[in-house]
């Protein structure tokens, strides 16, 4: 048995992070359940139809989140669910099965459009450099799983079988609301205007956790159990995908903001009611991207997907830049204009990049110094404008190109803007297009504008004769477009600055 400072000993160093907290709804120093190990649950998405990108900026920022913790030196482990079956059109449990909706769309099976837009999802997510998580679990492969834990929540009291349907009781909790103090009223997510309310709950906030009886006859995937033949409803599948590969300690679970009430809610609910001890301290929620009319939707105006970036020309990692400018709490407002100054600044920031060359020893100091700076904003939760200001923070540096590449391919591993290949990209495009042209001897070298080429040839002609005043009036007509002339061994090179 080691002792408590040999313990210390073992222990890797992790650089300490600051990070929101919803539940305690204060900016806490990130603590996890085992010393250096961080147990991660993102809710993933709803396989009815494309993602938008106001969803992929929830994985964005969860994805920023988890490369941060990692580069600060803790291990991993991430899961993340995708809700094949039981999420309504109503987040309370009403309305449509949005998977039966989206099989109707478009004339298939539930099971073909759930596979179509799960691979859907992750090509979009590579597109965005969005890692995998470790464990991905889609909720129809785990329903013994789900059985189990209504059958323990059943037995406990928590739970109350009528109508067919299994709910939570939420009057055996002392403490139910736990992201927001609202009033009872406010959150009456069960009655909804042109939505019947289900006569069968006790409580307003009681939630199906097993559905046998719905108003859709037709449910397209069904299960036996204990209740009768049926399906399960959306929360149990986080709870339950949750405690097989996290355990029951969680120490981090993340999500877009409307999914704070009622779904994570009610997870809270079920697990330390099936537990019998608290679950998880520590929550992160993604303010949500909007467009000039209100909440982005994927059924009213244009459905904003990365196939249409795409489409309009734009590099998806431009749309990560975008989002990364602006604070995973604070809402973001998409506009067309918005996303083209990301544009420009990110292929600037590119630019700039690949003018640096990779020559010289690295400045040990500086490097402490910038990455320190770089620790310090991102852990002080999650700022990632400062993150990527820090970036060109390096590039003003007064050290040299080494030490400012090895800086960018740090900090990189967090941004996951794949800079330094986008640079390389850069030069070699460059380097394509480089134009050469001779005449008498003098060789003129630059970026394939065959129109800059000749006036420069033509300053070297005017200084042959002699004609300093015309040489001059070249160089700053050149000057003037941003173009740099450097004198070489057999005439000049230039480029654009
Ligand atoms: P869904 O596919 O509807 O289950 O949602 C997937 C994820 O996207 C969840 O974490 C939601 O909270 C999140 N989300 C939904 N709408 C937005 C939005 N407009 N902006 C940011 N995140 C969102
Ligand atoms: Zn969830």
């Amino acid at each position: 048995m080691r002792n408590g400072a040999e313990r210390l000993l073992l222990r890797k160093e992790v650089d300490i992070m600051y990070l929101y907290n919803s539940a305690t709804h204060k900016k806490e120093e990130f603590k996890t359940h085992t010393p250096n190990h961080v147990e991660m649950y993102t809710c993933g998405p709803t396989v009815y139809h494309f993602a938008h990108i106001g969803n992929l900026r929830s994985y964005i920022m969860e994805d920023v989140l988890e490369k941060y913790l990692r580069y600060a030196g803790y291990d991993v482990n991430r899961v993340m669910n995708i809700t094949d079956v039981g999420h309504l059109t109503s987040d309370a449990d009403e309305g449509e099965d949005k998977m039966l909706k989206g099989a109707r769309r478009e004339h298939k099976t539930v099971m073909e459009i759930a596979q179509f837009y799960t691979d859907a999802f992750f090509a979009d997510c590579e597109k965005l450099n969005i890692k995998t998580p470790d464990v991905v679990q889609p909720a129809t492969g785990l329903i013994p799983e789900f059985i189990q834990m209504v059958s323990g929540l059943l037995e406990k009291g928590y739970a109350y079988l009528a109508g067919g349907n299994v709910y939570f009781d939420t009057s055996k909790l002392s403490r139910y609301y736990v992201f927001n103090d609202h009033d009872e009223d406010d959150l009456a997510v069960g009655v909804r205007e042109g939505v019947e309310e289900d006569t069968n709950k006790r409580n307003k906030n009681d939630f199906v956790l097993w559905f046998t009886k719905s108003k859709f006859e037709d449910q397209a995937l069904k299960w036996d159990s204990p209740w009768g033949v049926g399906y399960p409803g959306w929360h149990i599948e986080c709870s339950c995908i949750s405690l097989k590969y996290n355990g029951e300690y969680l120490d981090l679970h993340c999500g877009g903001v409307d999914n704070a009430f009622p779904h994570h809610t009610n997870e809270i609910a079920q697990s330390e009611s099936y537990l019998g001890h608290p679950w998880c301290p520590q929550w992160f929620h993604v303010a949500h991207l909007n467009t000039n009319d209100g909440k982005m939707s994927k059924s009213k105006g244009e459905f904003l997907t990365v196939s249409l970036l795409e489409e309009k020309g734009y590099d998806p990692l431009a749309y990560r830049y975008f989002c990364l400018q602006s604070h995973y709490r604070k809402a973001l407002v998409f506009t067309w204009e918005n996303l083209d100054n990301a544009v420009a600044a990110y292929q600037k920031l590119i630019a700039r990049i690949a003018a640096l060359k990779p020559e010289g020893e690295i400045d040990q100091a500086a490097f402490d110094q910038y990455k320190g700076k770089f620790m310090q904003v991102m852990g002080n939760d999650l700022n990632t404008s400062m993150g990527v200001t820090a970036v060109f923070d390096v590039l003003k540096a007064k050290t040299g190109d080494a030490t400012k590449l090895a800086l960018i391919g740090e900090f990189d591993q967090v941004l996951g803007l794949e800079l330094l290949k986008k640079a390389d990209e850069k030069r070699t495009e460059l380097a394509a297009q480089q134009s050469t042209s001779t005449a008498c001897g003098y060789t003129v070298t630059g970026e394939g504008d065959p129109a800059v080429d000749a006036l420069v040839m033509q300053r070297y002609e005017a200084k042959k004769d002699r004609n300093f005043a015309e040489a001059d009036r070249i160089r700053d007509e050149l000057k003037a477009q941003g173009i740099e002339i450097v004198d070489t061994k057999d005439g000049a090179s230039w480029r654009r600055v």
